[in-house]
C-alpha cells in the first residue's frame, strides 16, 4: 500500500511525503497531532498537517536554535522554552554544563504525551532533575515574569492557531523583560525564501526591542526549502565575536558553522533593508 501525506504551502507549492505507518492520531483541544513514520526520515510529529520534526534531520534544527544563542551567553544557568513539547531543543539546552533549571512552558500535554510514547530520541531529557514542565500559554506564562531568565528558547509552531500570539510585539516585549541583564533569546524565525513576511517581521519587531540582534541561517531538510532562519537577540553580548568550546556531541553544529551561520545572503540583507 502507497500512503502519501501532502504538506501544502499555498496554491503553488506542496510537498509529499510517503508515509510507512500512522502510529497516533488526536484531535487536542489546540490542534490535530499526528505522529507517522515516513519512509524517507523516519518518525515525525505533525500538528495541523504540518510538518513540526522528523527522527532523521531533527538536529539541524534543534542544535542551530540552541547553540549558536547558548554559547552567546557566558555561562547560562537559567533557562525557559516556549512551546517544544517534543522535547529536541530542552536536549540541546541540557547539553551545556552550567544550565541548573529549564522551564519548558508547551501549551497542549498531549504533545509532551505523544513525544513520550512515539518519540524517545527527542523526549528523552523530559525526566532529568533540571526540568519543570508547565503547560500554559507561553504569552501568558512570560508576562508574569521579570529579570529570572540567561537564556530564551521560542520553539514555536508555525504562526496560525494557538501560536499566533508567539509571533506578537507584545510576547518579544516580555521576553526581554522576562530576561536577565545579560540574557539572550533564540526564536525560530520561519523560512525567509517562502515566508518573508513573517520573517521580517520576526526581525524587525526583535530590533525594536533588543541592542543586538543576529540571524542564523541553516538548511533544515523538512522545512519546505532552502534556507531557515533563528534570530538571536540579545541585551549585551555579541555572538559574531563568540568562539564556542563545545565539549558534547553534535550533529550539525561545531565551531565553523557558529562562525558562518551568521553570514547572511544579499537577498535576505535586501529583504531587511526594505521591510
Ligand atoms: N520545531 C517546530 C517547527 O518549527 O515547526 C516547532 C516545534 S512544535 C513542538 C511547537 C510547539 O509549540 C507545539 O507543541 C505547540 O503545541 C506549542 N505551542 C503553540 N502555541 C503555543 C503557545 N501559545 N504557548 C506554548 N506553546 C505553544
Amino acid at each position: 500500500m502507497k500512503m502519501w501525506f501532502y504538506e501544502k504551502h499555498n496554491e503553488n507549492y506542496q510537498v509529499a511525503w510517503r508515509v510507512s505507518d500512522i502510529l497516533y492520531q488526536k484531535k487536542t483541544p489546540y490542534q490535530n497531532l499526528t505522529v507517522v513514520e515516513f519512509a524517507e526520515l523516519g518518525r515525525a510529529l505533525v500538528l495541523d498537517e504540518a510538518v513540526q520534526t522528523t527522527e532523521k534531520e531533527e538536529y539541524v534544527y534543534h542544535e542551530m536554535l540552541v547553540h549558536p544563542a547558548a554559547f552567546t551567553h557566558k555561562a547560562p544557568r537559567k533557562a525557559l522554552i516556549i512551546g517544544g513539547g517534543d522535547g529536541g531543543t530542552l536536549r540541546e539546552v541540557l547539553k551545556h554544563e552550567t544550565i541548573e533549571k529549564v522551564d519548558l512552558v508547551e501549551i497542549d500535554e498531549e504533545v509532551i504525551k505523544a513525544a513520550r510514547e512515539y518519540l524517545p530520541f527527542l523526549s528523552q531529557s523530559f525526566n532529568d532533575p533540571r526540568v519543570n514542565i508547565i503547560i500554559d500559554d507561553g504569552i501568558r506564562f512570560v508576562k508574569n515574569v521579570k529579570n529570572t531568565y540567561d537564556l530564551i528558547f521560542v520553539d514555536a509552531s508555525d504562526p496560525v492557531g494557538p501560536a499566533v500570539v508567539l509571533y506578537s510585539e507584545e510576547f518579544y516585549r516580555s521576553l526581554f523583560d522576562a530576561l536577565k541583564e545579560d540574557g539572550v533569546v533564540s526564536v525560530q524565525s520561519e523560512s525567509p525564501n517562502f515566508y518573508p513576511e513573517i520573517f521580517t517581521k520576526i526581525v524587525t519587531t526583535l530590533k525594536d526591542i533588543f541592542p543586538v540582534v543576529n540571524i542564523a541561517l541553516a538548511p533544515v531538510p523538512a522545512y519546505i526549502s532552502g534556507f531557515f532562519a533563528f534570530t538571536v537577540a540579545s541585551k549585551c553580548y555579541n555572538p559574531k565575536e563568540v568562539i564556542p568550546k563545545i565539549n558534547f556531541a553534535t550533529k550539525y553544529y561545531n565551531e565553523d558553522i557558529h562562525q558562518a551561520c551568521f553570514a547572511l545572503p544579499n537577498f535576505v540583507k535586501e529583504m531587511l533593508k526594505s521591510a
